[in-house]
């Protein structure tokens, strides 16, 4: 079969290899559908990954696909079935897990290999995170379950309610299905992205309002002002991943505000932050990675609802071959990769 492994940083073949056989508990997927994200686009860029095996490794992780084999013990698994997967499963027995997170885990189990016309699912992944494809649901809209359960567990941190004024930093993939999420609770979100066209993205997902991004310090104290009477929004979002949003988003919040810190920044950055605001301005300040066995089957309850334009995140298909391309071209935008 074909598929895409990493070599190392900008080194990734299209080449052929064995269809993979499941080992004990694991099923193997003709796949669908994948589709590409900005993860897998710092994957080339790096040339590794903590959720990756050491290079060579099989890149992909969002994927949709019918199963034709089952391994030994992988119960409630039939050849035929149409499932969706997500990228990852925690263990349900360190110390985290135990503590009711999962997102935490210890020995998380994650998926790799979906740019290929083959995967071979973990069995783990099989047991807690692999989902029958509901019907009706197209299977590049399916993918999409783990960047949106991501984005689940990141509005699961934030205490904002109805009526609620938040600013969302960032109207990428991240920032624009949290804007989703917490206009369906009912905040007025107000997206703030250097984009035109993702603001507007943006307000079809229910954004009350969408701003340019905030560059210098003027322009932070103006997003400030524009909410809460000048005191500033309930709560801010960060999703950009960059340590001057991190500080911008500190910056935005109201006294007694929060603040989510949800975009991953490079390895080694670190942020400064003015004291006065966090102990006079009690101000709480939360972070949040990946996403939990929950969030996933929410996740999919949505995509499956169609309650946001989803579609809208979605570009046009793409083939395993122009793959590396549209990653080299970095666009965070999500393409669905056919394998035929
Ligand atoms: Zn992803
Ligand atoms: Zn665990």
């Amino acid at each position: 079969m074909r598929a895409l492994v990493l070599h190392g940083p900008d080194d990734v073949r299209l080449e052929e290899v064995p269809v993979p056989d499941p080992g004990a508990g694991e099923v193997v997927l003709r796949v669908t559908r994948a589709l590409t994200c900005a993860t897998d686009a710092k994957m080339l860029r790096q040339g590794h990954h903590p959720a990756l095996p050491p290079p060579p490794a099989p890149l992909g992780h969002e994927a949709c696909g019918v199963v034709v084999a089952v391994g030994d013990g992988a119960h409630g698994a039939r050849e035929g079935d149409s499932v969706v997967v997500a990228n990852s499963a925690p263990c349900g027995a360190c110390p985290p897990c135990r503590r009711g997170r999962p997102s935490l885990c210890e020995s998380i189990v994650y998926l790799s290999g979906a740019f290929a016309e083959y995967l071979r699912v973990p069995a783990r992944i099989v047991e807690r995170n692999m989902l029958p494809l509901p019907a009706g649901l197209s299977p590049a809209r399916a993918a999409m379950v783990e960047p949106l359960a991501c984005a689940v567990r990141g509005v699961e941190r934030v205490e904002a309610g109805a009526g609620d004024e938040v600013v969302v930093l960032g109207g990428g993939v991240q920032g624009t299905l949290i804007t989703g999420l917490l206009a369906a609770r009912g905040c007025r979100v107000t997206l703030c992205d250097p984009h035109a066209a993702r603001r507007e993205r943006g307000l079809g997902f229910g954004a009350t309002r969408a701003m340019d991004a905030p560059r210098d310090p003027a322009s932070v104290d103006a997003l400030r002002m524009a909410h809460g009477d000048g005191r500033g929004p309930d709560a801010v979002v960060e999703a950009v991943g960059r340590p001057a949003a991190w500080e911008s988003a500190v910056a935005i919040a109201r006294p007694g505000g929060e603040v989510l810190l949800y975009g991953g920044c490079a390895p080694g950055t670190t942020v400064t932050l003015p004291t006065f605001p966090l102990h006079y301005g009690e101000l709480a300040i939360r972070g949040s990675y990946h996403h939990t066995p929950e969030a996933v089957r929410e996740a999919l309850s949505h995509l499956e609802a169609g309650d946001a334009p989803y579609d809208d995140l979605i570009g046009a298909e793409i083939t395993l071959d122009e793959v590396p391309g549209v990653l080299r071209a970095g666009s965070g935008d999500k393409r669905p990769v056919r394998m035929d």
